[in-house]
């Protein structure tokens, strides 16, 4: 039977006002089987014509286990306890105490749904939202069905679970103009939801003899990317390879060469755009007396370290769902997922002064002290592993500082995340081949710290 009940306490049912959920993946069919479970009238509906979700290979943390409180044995295609890391002049490996899950989002979502529907919640695939308006009776939704026929209903609960390019979030801001007070500057001019966006691209490939099914590889070049590239094994015969670039041209430029300099050949492609968390307030507004919620990816409720949003959009739903239950406030409900969040945004703001030479100085300092402790802290849990990392080895804070300093310049925050020319500059510098292309990997240095 579906888990759809909140684990923090036993909540009193204050509302059975009906819920209108726009969008029905992770974040959304989460926030939906809570409510629906706790005996709230719940619809969530889809743009999508049914059940059937692009395949997506995702990596995540046993955190996924805890959020969701049960998962489907046919989602999970593999599991891998050990994490390599590569920079262009060391590298280190981490065996950690519980394995990262490879998941397959196309399994998923069919899954996520029944479980939503089985706690009651009404999944109503083919419609989509076109807008929003206040109106004197309430929050007026208009939706278009797949054949194109339009509707319009009123909502007093609606939640946004509508992705990257969320229209819901697009539409609270045309309604609610943002006020720039308190925020960031930005440098990039943020997408019309209000987000500053990544590219995630990766190709599904053959799994290559130097690879190994149980461990996940991650290269650091910020020749190419100031994220990273990695593989991820699915199984003895399968792989995929990506990397996080600043747009898609330039994702697809860098893996098409990293590709070639590996002698893979891509099999299928999967990519989009993920959204940046950046500190903003809390994702909410009240309309017309309706109160609306942004989650997932239509909040950038997004680790901007890994630019991973599965988890951490779940843990999203499940403050809304609070929230909504409670009556309490949404910004307190998000409080925990905010603090971890910006943990990772921290962590970014360092990694974005890294050149080459500085990864290789983090990789010899990963494979010393802090080594257990990184082991044993997933990347779901960044404040506990970055305060037992420096306690473990404080030289992380005095290469921090040195590279902060270094490329710093005054720079703010949202400056230091967002797109930079690094990727552009990276053309005209000339490349070497990865670290552990078989034509490198002999002469690895670097290890011990
Ligand atoms: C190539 C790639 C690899 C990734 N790898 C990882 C990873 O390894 N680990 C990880 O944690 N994260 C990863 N991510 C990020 C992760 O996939 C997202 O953060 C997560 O799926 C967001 O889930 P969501 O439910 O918020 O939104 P989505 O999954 O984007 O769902 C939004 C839903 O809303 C619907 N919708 C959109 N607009 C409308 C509308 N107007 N009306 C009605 N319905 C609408 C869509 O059809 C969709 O079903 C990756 C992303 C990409 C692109």
């Amino acid at each position: 039977m579906p888990n759809c009940q909140l684990q923090t306490g036993n909540w009193k049912l204050v509302t059975a006002t009906p819920v209108i959920i726009v969008g029905a993946s992770a974040a959304g069919l989460h926030a939906a089987c809570l409510l629906a479970g706790a005996g709230v009238p719940v619809y969530v509906l889809d743009e999508r014509g049914g059940p059937a979700a692009a395949a997506r290979t995702l990596i995540v943390t046993p955190r996924l286990r805890r959020a969701l409180g049960d998962l489907p044995q046919e989602a999970i295609v593999n599991q891998t306890p050990v994490l390599q890391l590569f920079s262009p002049g060391a590298e280190a490996s981490i065996r950690l105490n519980e394995p990262d899950w490879v998941v397959e989002r196309a399994r998923l979502m069919p899954w996520l749904i029944r479980r939503a529907r089985a706690a009651g919640a009404e999944y109503v695939p083919g419609q989509r939202f076109v807008g929003l308006e206040p109106d004197h009776d309430g929050l007026v939704v208009h939706l278009e069905s797949s054949t194109g026929r339009r509707e319009s209903l009123i909502a007093h609960m609606l939640i946004g679970a509508d992705g990257a390019f969320s229209q819901v979030a697009q539409a609270i801001r045309q309604v609610r103009p943002p006020s720039s007070a308190g925020a960031p500057p930005q440098t990039t001019r943020p997408n019309a939801q209000g987000h500053a966006a990544v590219y995630n691209l990766q190709a599904r490939v053959a799994l290559p003899a130097w690879a190994r099914v149980d461990t996940t590889q991650v290269w650091f070049d910020p020749r190419a990317t100031r994220y990273f590239f990695w593989l991820i094994p699915e199984s003895r015969q399968s792989a995929v390879v990506g990397l996080i670039a600043d747009d898609e041209r330039s994702a697809r430029a860098e893996l098409g060469r990293f590709l070639a300099a590996h002698a893979l050949q891509a099999l299928e492609m999967q990519g989009g755009q993920v959204p940046l968390y950046a500190h903003n307030g809390a994702p909410e507004a009240r309309i017309a007396g309706a109160r609306v919620y942004l989650v997932g990816d239509a909040a950038a409720h997004v680790k901007v370290t890994t630019v991973g949003g599965l988890v951490t959009g779940l843990r999203g739903a499940q403050a809304a769902a609070r929230a909504i239950l409670q009556r309490t406030s949404y910004a307190q409900e998000l409080g925990r997922l905010r603090r971890e969040l910006d943990g990772h945004l921290w962590i970014r703001r360092v990694l974005n002064c890294f050149g080459p030479g500085d990864f290789d100085q983090l990789l010899r300092l990963v494979n010393g002290r802090a080594q257990r402790v990184l082991a044993a802290r997933t990347r779901d849990e960044a404040l506990h592993a970055l305060l037992g990392a420096l306690l473990a080895q404080p030289g992380f804070l005095l290469l921090a500082a040195r590279a902060m300093g270094f490329h710093h310049g005054g720079r703010s925050l949202a400056e230091e995340i967002a797109p930079s020319r690094r990727t552009q500059d990276a053309e005209s510098a000339g490349r070497q081949l990865p670290r552990n292309h078989p034509e490198t990997t002999h002469n690895a240095e670097g290890r011990g710290d």
